[in-house]
């Protein structure tokens, strides 16, 4: 069980229901279980929406599209994304929320009030990107091969031009091979350090969920964030590995593919079909 001796420290609304909550299961497996959960259905679903919505007033967002010549997704095609994530999520992911309170505890991840201050959140995190993206990137890349792609890859690229939803239409092995990249780096920073936060990690989780929605929107706008960060990937970097197949296989920035000479475009499709 977390210990709540905390009387000595002033903590914030938020760090106190953290503790209720802790304090109101009994049960810190099912406590972390449900947040994690929770936390990952509300944050997948609810950053759909406004693609959801761009998709469905094209008068108003069709020319931002990145592949501006195909239709949007159909109703069917998006409830057919929505049936199937929730069948992953449930068989595939939620098993695995229910063991990751034992692993954290194992870890040595911290997980009771006081939360840890914005500086080492921030710096953690940016390590999980850097570190995820190589992962990501090598492993991607590996789902291209032949055997690979048949039996695991091939059906996150069923569609072509990708939509918010299809952020996690994957097999289950490519979920649980892929998302290791994810839950991996907090864990085992958190057994070599002793000094990271499951807030930390939540938080984590959640820029890299959005990010993936956002790279699967096939929308790009003047104000998104790879026109502040250039090596930052987005969603018109991401469009373009469905779109051309070969390249682009890193997640969130640009510079693996830069320097293995793997991005996407139509030199790309080129060599796939010599
Ligand atoms: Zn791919
Ligand atoms: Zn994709």
């Amino acid at each position: 069980m977390a210990s709540y001796n905390t009387s000595s420290l002033s903590l914030s609304t938020m760090e106190n229901l953290w503790q209720a909550h802790y304090a109101y299961w009994n049960n810190d497996i099912i406590a972390t279980g449900i947040i994690t959960f929770l936390g990952h259905e509300l944050i997948y679903f609810s950053r759909c929406i406004p693609w959801i919505i761009a998709d469905a007033l094209p008068s108003i967002f069709h020319r931002y599209k990145i592949q501006d010549h195909k239709a949007p997704p159909s109703v069917s095609d998006q409830w057919t994304c929505v049936k199937y994530i929730l069948l992953i999520h449930f068989v595939v992911e939620m098993p695995l929320i229910v063991l990751f309170h034992p692993m954290m505890d194992l870890c040595g991840l911290q997980y009771s009030a006081p939360f840890p201050t914005l500086k080492p959140m921030a710096a953690h995190i940016l390590l999980f990107f850097l570190i995820e993206d190589t992962y990501h990137y090598w492993l991607h890349r590996a789902f291209h091969w032949g055997p690979l792609y048949r039996r695991i890859h091939r059906i996150h690229h069923q569609y072509a031009a990708p939509f918010g939803l299809t952020a996690e239409y994957a097999s289950p092995w490519e979920t649980l091979l892929l998302g290791f990249g994810t839950i991996g780096p907090p864990l085992v920073l958190g057994y070599i350090t002793g000094d990271v936060h499951l807030v930390t990690m939540l938080a984590w989780v959640t820029l890299r969920q959005v990010q993936a929605i956002d790279a699967h929107s096939g929308y790009d706008f003047p104000w998104s964030l790879r026109r502040v960060f250039p090596f930052w990937g987005g969603a018109d970097w991401h469009d373009d590995h469905h779109r051309y197949f070969v390249g682009n296989y890193s997640s969130s920035f640009r510079h693996w593919d830069v320097l293995m000479g793997t991005v996407a475009g139509p030199k790309g499709r080129e060599r796939k079909n010599r």
